[in-house]
């Protein structure tokens, strides 16, 4: 968000490698690349972020990125609800554009719609669909296109994929190009304000260049002559940061001021919060090896439910592998037959697995939890759930 050079330590994790890229069975036995993941704060604009940048172009181009929005549950009612807040600010024949638009999940709900998405398989996915889509980065140069043909843009925005962009600047630029002069750009990001309430390190990995908070969104869109004027926390991602900003200077919302105070109220954005963050995680991380490896040492056995980025950034800070989980269930067929990054555990279908179902269900995404538990309880699973934070229900 800066140009500062003056960062600091928030934790090291080590060699890994890119968590969204499941291995196919004929290449188990060829090397993986792995990267160095770790995390800092610029000591300048305090954002907390991943400083050895893995090119884009090797998660998204290259290997078939293997989320699909459509395919996760819930995730159409709570976008159809996000987008009734969104229509707020925009006529029925206003272009909406969406940055890292997926499958086309969102902008489904609107009329005049562009999406932009670096992920070409995923894009081809919203072409079929219905919904017109440009596979590439969006980036200034891009904005000024779209400009040139469609005019200028009532919204743009993006859910959860503005933590996947290295130059934030660059797509700042291209956002005070396109957007209406009153126009409104929405982002909705990980909060490290939860991240930090909740211990939260799932989050954590080689996709996640940046972990916002408000202040720094705050401080950021302000040199591009932008007033973020509302937020919120949602429970998406297990507590995400959704705000807006406009060019034009409208009133802020008592929300908004709310979580400003919050976070000066829990010194969010110091370094002495990094630190203590660091510790915290790696006790949580320290107490999931414990649980997992006790049950396995008694005799239990233990599968993984849901194949997801964020379970294996866990698996690997926690030092849990194949001698511990025999096999994840996922429930994406893009997933199924392949294995696990480094220690190749299998991915299957919850068909597969029920012949050998497993005394213990370890759930590695947080907020999926409840959707998985009523789930397995319609199918007759007998056996128990243990949590990243370590309950077993
Ligand atoms: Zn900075």
């Amino acid at each position: 968000m800066c140009e500062g050079t003056d960062f600091k330590l928030v934790i090291n994790f080590g060699e890994n490698p890119l968590v969204n890229s499941l291995i196919e069975k004929e290449d188990l036995d060829k090397q993986e690349p792995t990267f160095p993941l770790v995390v800092r704060q610029c000591q300048n604009c305090h954002l907390v972020q991943v400083t050895d940048i893995v090119d884009s172009h090797e998660i998204y181009k290259n290997v078939d990125y293997l989320y699909f929005s459509g395919d996760m549950p819930n995730l159409k009612e709570y976008f159809a609800q996000f987008a009734g807040e969104i229509k707020k600010y925009m006529g029925e024949d206003d272009l909406i554009v969406e940055i890292g638009s997926n499958d086309g999940i969102f902008l489904d709900f609107f009329k005049n719609r562009l999406g932009v998405d670096p992920a070409s398989n995923v894009v081809v996915r919203a072409l079929k669909n219905g919904i017109p889509t440009i596979a590439d980065f969006f980036s200034e140069r891009l904005a000024r296109t779209i400009k040139r043909e469609y005019g200028t843009a009532k919204v743009i925005g993006g859910s959860n994929c503005i933590a996947h962009l290295n130059d934030l600047r660059d797509l700042m630029e291209g956002v005070v190009e396109l957007l209406a002069d009153d126009g409104v750009f929405f982002v909705e990001c990980n909060y490290w304000g939860g991240m930090v309430q909740n211990n939260n390190y799932a989050l954590i990995y080689h996709d996640h260049f940046s972990y916002f908070s408000l202040q720094n969104w705050i401080d950021f869109l302000k040199g591009y002559g932008m007033t973020v004027f509302d937020a919120t926390v949602t429970p998406a991602q297990g507590g995400s940061l959704r705000l807006f900003a406009c060019k034009d200077g409208r009133a802020k919302t008592e929300r908004f001021q709310d979580l400003v105070q919050y976070e000066t109220d829990t010194n969010l954005n110091t370094y002495d919060t990094c630190i203590e963050y660091r510790i915290a995680v790696k006790r949580e991380a320290k107490n999931l090896k414990g649980l997992i490896k006790g049950l396995k040492d008694s005799g239990k056995t233990i599968a993984g439910y849901g194949a997801a980025a964020k379970g294996f950034s866990v698996l690997k800070l926690a030092g849990i592998d194949q001698t511990h989980i025999s096999y994840f269930v996922d429930d994406s067929p893009a997933k199924q037959g392949k294995y696990t990054p480094v220690t190749h555990i299998p991915v299957i279908s919850r068909d597969k697995a029920q012949e050998k179902l497993p005394d213990y269900f370890f759930i590695t995404a947080p907020n999926y939890e409840q959707v998985i538990i009523e789930k397995e309880k319609a199918k007759g699973y007998e056996g128990k759930f243990i949590t990243v934070d370590c309950r077993i229900i």
